[in-house]
């Protein structure tokens, strides 16, 4: 394992891709499951604490802080794919699109997305509880971990499968979460306090109301999202899901005022669209100044005060085109991915 203090690797490590800066105690890249207990020692001793680093593209400062920083971007091993049962098994450094391309020919994907996904990590996504355009059909990346492998604070390991209860640190949390979970007035305070559960798209940090929901306990509800705070990462099972159909298509709803266009949002969910987003006249400005994105901006009529563009997949041409056409007459067309 290599660990650095001197100035070049801190300041490199000092940021992501927020405005927030703050220069590490070090920066280490571990090479086992070992190293990371070495260094869970080490940050102990130290009264620190570890920051695990993906790709670094987040934007809230998830990977800034004043421990050390462990990069885990060479942990890009995907250990296994199990096409009948749909899941794979990789390392925390996997980047999404990379594992896509592999599953490609399985007829498999990854669903949740973010607009990085030809850079993060799945670990990233994981610690932020990740998902983009489409989590409307396939919810987050919470939705899709089924396991995950670790080191806890006190350097113990533990693998959501096969469950340790004697572990002090594991048996500590089940023992809180069920006791959460058996007390129906802290149940209603948790429901109360926690956004809606049909909210596709949360992050809120740690999703106590998912860990102990119907009673049952899933340690991982509570670890995704927990942005590197609870547990060291070292192995995700994530569940796959089938390529989408071939056929999409997109409409644009052009709003003279902000205010529609979040009416029109409501109107675009009841035709249930794979996606919706909202662009605001601002942005569209923005990007009509940008050359490329002057080039992309090819289907917007005039200067809207808002856009709302849905998004329609289907196995016809004619179904996706008859539902768009039941969103509005707005004008429309065909998306490809290739
Ligand atoms: C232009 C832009 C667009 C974006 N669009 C989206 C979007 O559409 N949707 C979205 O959700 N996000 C978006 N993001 C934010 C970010 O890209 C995602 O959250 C991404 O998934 C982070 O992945 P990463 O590999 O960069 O993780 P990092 O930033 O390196 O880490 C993210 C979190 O995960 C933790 N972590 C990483 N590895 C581990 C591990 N092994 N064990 C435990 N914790 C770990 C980190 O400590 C940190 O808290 C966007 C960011 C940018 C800059």
């Amino acid at each position: 394992m290599k660990v650095y203090l001197d100035s070049l690797h801190k300041i490199a490590y000092s940021t992501d891709a927020s405005i927030y800066f703050e220069v590490p105690y070090g920066v280490a890249y571990p090479e086992t499951v070992a190293d990371i207990q070495v260094l869970m020692a080490e940050a102990r001793r130290l009264n620190t604490h570890l920051i695990p680093r993906a790709a670094g593209t987040s934007i809230a400062g998830q990977v800034v802080g004043s421990g050390i920083v462990v990069d885990i971007k060479k942990w890009n091993q995907i250990l296994e794919v199990n096409k009948e049962e749909k899941w794979a098994r990789v390392q925390p450094g996997v980047v999404r699109d990379e594992l896509n391309i592999t599953l490609k020919p399985y007829g498999l994907h990854f669903s949740p997305e973010t607009s990085t996904s030809n850079r993060c990590c799945i670990g990233g996504m994981f610690g932020n509880n990740s998902c983009g355009t489409h989590s409307l059909i396939y919810g987050s990346t919470r939705h899709h971990v089924l396991a995950c492998k670790g080191v806890l604070s006190d350097g113990s390991l533990f693998d959501t499968e096969h469950l340790d209860e004697s572990n002090p640190l594991i048996e500590r949390i089940l023992s809180q979460l069920k006791g959460w979970a058996n007390d129906p007035s802290i149940v209603s305070q948790i429901e109360d306090a926690y956004p809606d559960k049909t909210l596709r798209r949360r992050s809120c940090g740690y999703a106590i109301d998912e860990a102990i929901e119907g009673g049952k306990i899933d340690l991982c509800n509570l670890l995704v999202g927990s942005e590197g705070t609870l547990a060291f990462i070292t192995e995700i099972k994530v569940s796959l899901d089938p390529l989408p159909p071939s056929e999409k298509m997109v409409v644009c709803a052009h709003c003279d005022m902000l205010a529609k266009s979040f009416l029109a949002n409501l109107v675009a969910l009841k035709h249930n669209p794979v996606a919706v987003e909202l662009m605001d006249g601002k942005i569209l400005e923005l990007s009509f100044q940008n050359l490329e994105q002057k080039r992309n901006s090819f289907f917007v009529e005039g200067l809207p005060a808002a856009l709302v563009i849905a998004e329609f997949w289907g196995k016809t041409r004619d179904t996706i085109d008859a539902q768009a056409t039941a969103f509005g007459h707005c004008p429309k067309f065909c998306v490809n991915d290739n």
